[in-house]
């Protein structure tokens, strides 16, 4: 497909510009280009093939099954988008004094209300912007509850399993920590002699995302949560996939401390390619006092880590989560849980003969095969397989992570997938095994039936194109 720049031809634009009502001031001589800016000049008709043409390249939700492990791409339903429009929630200005803004500080105190009663938290922010950044705001909190009992300079590390997702370490360092890795144990969980060991009285606290992203609940959980509480430490609860646990088992309950939540995964908001997110912290009581300013405007008290983003959030995402939270109720929430379980597992057993499981067990809202046998006898690796499921109309499930299963694919089908649909993905994935296995080669040159095929996946990672040039 050409770019919109090579199909411009000069003097064909499709431009209407009002008539100027306000007065003309120049800019200052210093601020003028020297030459005009080199738009793209297409008539109309033209414009409006170009961007429906990509649309059409473009692959979401909508368009088919994506099972793409950790990312909990779930069916986002079309009354959430409904209610986010409603001109009151998209005119409002977040200067606006609070009597003007009653209904929107509903919305933010409700859905932190039910949020705290999901996560078994006390308090929480809706400020942090994503995921990772909800993180580093949870650790900022643990760093001010130690720098305020005297102990900051003492509490240097953070602990976070090897399974873990890779923000969680990046975050860890972001917050001036440093991260120490405790290894997984034959089961895929926390090894407890290597945390019993890691930690004391450097330990600022403990990570961890539970079920983790093997798709497995640590049975261990409450005694690792006593582990780090024994040595002095927090423990911090990385929510972003509360999909398997909703009303089934509570952060809180298990013993943490601080919370985040994605928001843009479990609570329903389209995400990928870079939208808009929205990853709240929630925490104890007891570090109340260091969140950032109360999203309803409470006066932020000395303790607080102060404001991690401007006003409150991304709003209208948190407006889709309450209409999410408001339409499913508490046992829809629980519902969800159960079907996201019970697909993943579904989907499991009917790949495993194919393809083994790299931890073996009844999985949560994920679970990760290994294809690294496949790769030893036939050359196929878990990154053909992916290539190969494009040219059957699906996306692929996330490759080679987590990092401690070599040639992994991870597969996460979530609950708003029909069985017809998780029977189609689990035919093309038996039937890419039987091709590896009879002309593994043939899965070297897929895919066929995409705008592009194999592309240079490190050039295009570390040096990337992103301008047009024009000579
Ligand atoms: C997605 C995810 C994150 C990061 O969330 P972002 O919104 O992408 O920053 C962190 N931890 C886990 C387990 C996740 O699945």
């Amino acid at each position: 497909m050409k770019l919109i720049f090579e199909k411009s031809v000069c003097g064909r634009g499709s431009a209407l510009l009002p008539q100027n009502d306000v007065p003309e001031t120049p800019l200052p001589e210093g601020l003028r280009r020297g030459e005009p800016l080199e738009l793209p000049e297409v008539p109309e008709v033209e414009l409006d093939r170009h961007y429906t043409q990509l649309a059409h390249q473009v692959y979401g939700v909508s368009s088919g099954f994506y099972p793409l492990g950790s990312c909990t791409m779930k069916y986002n339903p079309r009354i959430n988008e409904e209610m986010a429009a409603l001109p009151g929630f998209t005119g409002v200005h977040p200067l606006q004094d609070a009597e003007s803004t009653q209904g929107c500080r509903e919305v933010l105190r409700r859905t932190e209300e039910m949020l705290c009663e999901v996560t078994a938290m006390d308090a929480m922010t809706m400020q942090p912007a994503a995921g990772a950044h909800g993180e580093f705001t949870g650790l900022l909190l643990i760093k001010a509850y130690h720098a305020a009992r005297g102990d900051g300079a003492l509490r240097t590390k953070i602990l976070v399993p090897d399974s873990a997702h890779g923000t969680n370490p990046a975050s860890a360092a972001m917050a001036g920590y440093q991260v120490v890795s405790v290894p997984s144990n034959a089961r895929g969980g926390v090894d407890l002699d290597a945390l019993r060991a890691a930690a004391g009285a450097d330990t600022a606290g403990l990570m961890l995302t539970n079920p983790n992203t093997l798709g497995l609940f640590d049975p261990n959980i409450l005694e690792i949560t006593r582990i780090v509480h024994e040595a002095g430490g927090l423990a911090y609860y990385d929510g972003a996939n509360l999909n398997a646990v909703m009303g089934e088992a509570r952060p809180g309950d298990m013993g943490f401390d601080v919370v985040h939540l994605n928001l843009h995964k479990t609570f329903s908001t389209p995400h990928g390619g870079g939208g808009p997110g929205s990853g709240p912290v929630g925490c104890k009581a007891f570090l109340a006092a260091y969140l950032p300013a109360s999203a309803l405007g409470e006066v932020q008290g000395h303790q607080s880590i102060g404001q991690v983003r401007a006003f409150y959030g991304n709003f209208l995402v948190v407006v889709r989560a309450l209409t999410y939270l408001l339409t499913l109720g508490g046992e829809g929430l629980n519902e969800a849980s159960r079907n996201a379980v019970l697909n993943a597992n579904y989907l499991m057993h009917r790949l495993k003969e194919a393809y083994p499981v790299a931890y073996e067990h009844t999985c949560m809202h994920e679970f990760v095969l290994t294809l690294e046998e496949l790769k030893k006898e036939t050359g196929v690796s878990a990154l053909d397989v992916a290539k190969g499921l494009l040219d059957r109309d699906m996306h692929p499930p996330t490759m080679y992570f987590p990092l401690i299963v070599h040639e992994a694919l991870m597969f996460e089908p979530t609950e708003t997938e029909t069985r017809e649909t998780l029977d189609a993905a689990a035919d093309s994935m038996l039937e890419l095994a039987k091709i590896a296995r009879e002309d593994g080669d043939a899965l070297h040159r897929v895919p066929q039936r995409t705008a592009i095929g194999r592309v240079d996946e490190v050039g295009a990672a570390r040096s990337p194109v992103l301008r047009w040039n024009a000579q």
